[in-house]
């Protein structure tokens, strides 16, 4: 069987990976299995060897469970993650102001993030879900401000920032 294959390599390296971040527990002996193993965390009282099926009944059975009302757990990922993307352009927004920088404008439906140095096309092709893009903001809100939409679009008019310079570099490098 590959998928328990796999969840045993995963839990692995979770294994060690937790022994490299947690500060020196002494060995401890298994209750299970009588033999000496080096413990994670303070309340472990069985081996990785002797926790790794149980662990695996767990994976399962949570898999088992999603699977069970698909459409009812996918609908409730997509609402959760909806109002994490909507939450966090709240908290970017109000972060940086809450108006436009150029004219004032404060109706947040039309409000865009701008990066100041103009990378945006390029950020955005990094960061390709929205998920990612406003973890990406919230790093580096500096580099960042609020422009409404006319403000946004004609800055970007100004600057070629809208890839059209890009586009005519690549049609160049191809011919
Ligand atoms: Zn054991
Ligand atoms: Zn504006």
């Amino acid at each position: 069987m590959p998928d328990r294959f796999f969840i045993y390599i995963y839990l692995y390296i979770n294994y060690i990976m937790k022994l490299f971040i947690t500060p020196n527990i002494n060995n401890r002996i298994c209750i299970r299995c009588n033999k000496s193993y080096k413990p994670t965390s303070g309340k472990q009282k069985v081996c990785i060897n002797c926790r790794l099926p149980n662990e695996i009944r767990k994976l399962n059975y949570s898999k088992k469970w999603y699977k069970s009302d698909l459409d009812k757990h996918r609908l409730n990922l997509r609402i959760s993650f909806n109002k994490y993307i909507k939450e966090s352009r709240k908290e970017i927004l109000s972060c940086l102001g809450g108006k436009c920088k150029k004219c004032g404008f404060n109706d947040y439906r039309a409000l865009q993030l701008d990066h100041i140095n103009g990378d945006g096309n390029k950020d955005r092709k990094l960061h390709m879900n929205s998920y990612k893009f406003y973890k990406h903001v919230k790093e580096n809100i500096s580099n960042f401000q609020i422009l409404c939409a006319n403000c946004n679009w004609i800055k970007r008019y100004e600057n070629k920032e809208h890839g059209y310079k890009e586009r005519i570099i690549r049609r160049k490098q191809k011919t």
